[in-house]
């Protein structure tokens, strides 16, 4: 029976809707004692993951008992915040309907979804540093990804997205599209940008990355958001700094103050990460010291740059930065021996979502959107990679006839990788660079 599951999860192409793109079959593939629904929703200005809890919170309990039989678990938490009460409402009200799931009402805190504060928040275990939740019998999965499983049980693959369109925006909202959706098409059926200069974010504003040209890009499986800000916003000002003028920064203003390491959110998990000592490493260059191995703890929430640091320059760059280098020389973690305590003001350190809003200057863009759009283009996009591990292989060629639903790319022999289908009727009209297009 796990077996027939994750099988199913396998053809659908499923994978992590909430952040890199693990293939769900492979984390699905596991046994464990409890399984979370990942509903938090912490970046701000998303809805999407509050919209399906209350509007498909069936399928999504569907998808979870599905995980709690192929994982043998017993027992499913759908967890999310207090704030989103109808979701809340309709969450404890499915759940009551059932034997062993359950709802976990979290606080309003960022990083709530972080999925090891979530497993400490819920659970009081902590997962070990560079770890998984499964390392402490838990697996994870976000809201979305639970819908696409109930959908996969059904034999229906993984076509469409849910994100919401916000910021600079004329309707912000939460709208349902085919994979592969134009990002202009998205931003187009959301009234379009209300100013002539913008710039877009694909993702939260936290963690999301600006698009380099939003006139090529499409939607994917793993696009959560889409927020269109002035360039000179501060979240974005703080996404597009040069590595050159970060590094000359980090080691001219940096005032050791250690404030960043102070509101780390997994320093506060007992993790041995210091954000105030890696400025220094970084600042001297001394990359093949020990301490520079601590950024490979880092999640880059970017807690330490957009809310710690009085200074305003960013730890989080230069952690990215040195775990660059270190992962193309092949520097690992290693963790034998040491068991994490968790801070004693991690509580108090927390950081309220809307203090974080304000500090972000996005309190004009935290409209929460209720309306909800459905929207299908003329013209599809589709990437054989959206997941972390290989491409999936090309089965189409220029010119064949698909319906929504087809394989377009298939999990490459003895890789990590999730397979690709198309997301709307109509003719394969290129291949390119590893995107196949299909027009209606
Ligand atoms: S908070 Fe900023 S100034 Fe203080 S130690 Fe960290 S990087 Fe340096
Ligand atoms: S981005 Fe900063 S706050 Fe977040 S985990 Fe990394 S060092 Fe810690």
């Amino acid at each position: 029976m796990a077996h027939a599951i994750v099988e199913k999860i396998r053809e659908a192409g499923v994978v992590g809707a909430g952040g890199a793109g693990l293939p769900t079959h492979v984390k699905t593939d596991a046994k464990v004692d409890t399984v979370l629904v990942n509903g938090a929703s912490c970046e701000p200005l998303l809805m999407s993951d509050p919209y399906l809890m209350d509007a498909e919170v069936d399928t999504m309990l569907r998808g979870l008992q599905a995980v709690v039989e192929c994982t043998g678990a017993s027992r499913g938490i759908v967890c999310l915040k207090g704030k989103h009460k109808k979701a809340l409402e309709s969450v404890r009200a499915a759940c009551a309907r059932t034997e062993h799931l359950e709802a976990f009402e979290l606080k309003d805190f960022y990083p709530a979804g972080d999925e090891q504060v979530l497993v400490k928040e819920v659970l009081d275990r902590v997962v070990p540093e560079r770890g998984l939740p499964l390392n402490v019998g838990c697996v994870v999965s976000n809201t979305e990804t639970m819908v696409n499983i109930a959908h996969a049980l059904e034999g229906r693959p993984v076509t469409h997205r849910y994100l919401t369109v916000a910021g600079e925006i004329a309707c912000p909202m939460v709208v349902k599209v085919p994979v592969g959706t134009p990002v202009t098409d998205v931003l187009a059926y959301a009234g379009g940008p209300v100013i002539r200069d913008y710039v877009v974010v694909d993702g939260g504003p936290m963690m999301g990355k600006v698009l380099q040209a939003p006139e090529k890009a499409s939607v994917t499986k793993t696009t959560s958001g889409l927020l269109v800000l002035p360039p000179d916003h501060n979240v974005v000002l703080r996404k597009i700094m040069d590595p050159k003028t970060v590094r000359r920064i980090s080691f001219s203003i940096c005032c050791q103050c250690s404030r960043c390491t102070d509101l780390c959110p997994r320093n506060l998990l007992g993790h041995r990460l210091h954000p105030h000592k890696l400025m220094q490493v970084f600042a001297n260059q001394e990359l093949e010291s020990p301490v520079a191995r601590e950024a490979l703890l880092c999640s880059e929430c970017g807690v330490c740059e957009k809310y710690a640091c009085p200074m305003l320059i960013s730890p989080r760059e230069v952690n990215a930065q040195i775990k660059r280098v270190l992962m193309q020389n092949g520097v690992r973690w290693d963790n034998t021996g040491w068991n994490p305590i968790p801070s004693p003001y991690r509580e108090e350190r927390r950081i309220p979502t809307q203090r974080l809003i304000q500090r972000l200057d996005l309190v004009a863009y935290d409209t929460h959107p209720h309306y909800v759009g459905e929207y299908t283009p003329k013209e599809v996009r589709i990437p054989l990679k959206q997941h972390l591990g290989a491409p999936a292989t090309c089965v189409v060629e220029v010119g064949a006839r698909v319906q929504a639903g087809d394989l377009l790319g298939e999990i490459p022999e003895k890789a990590m990788a999730a397979r690709v289908h198309a997301s709307i009727d109509g003719v394969v009209t290129s291949i390119d660079n590893g995107v196949v297009t299909i027009r209606s």
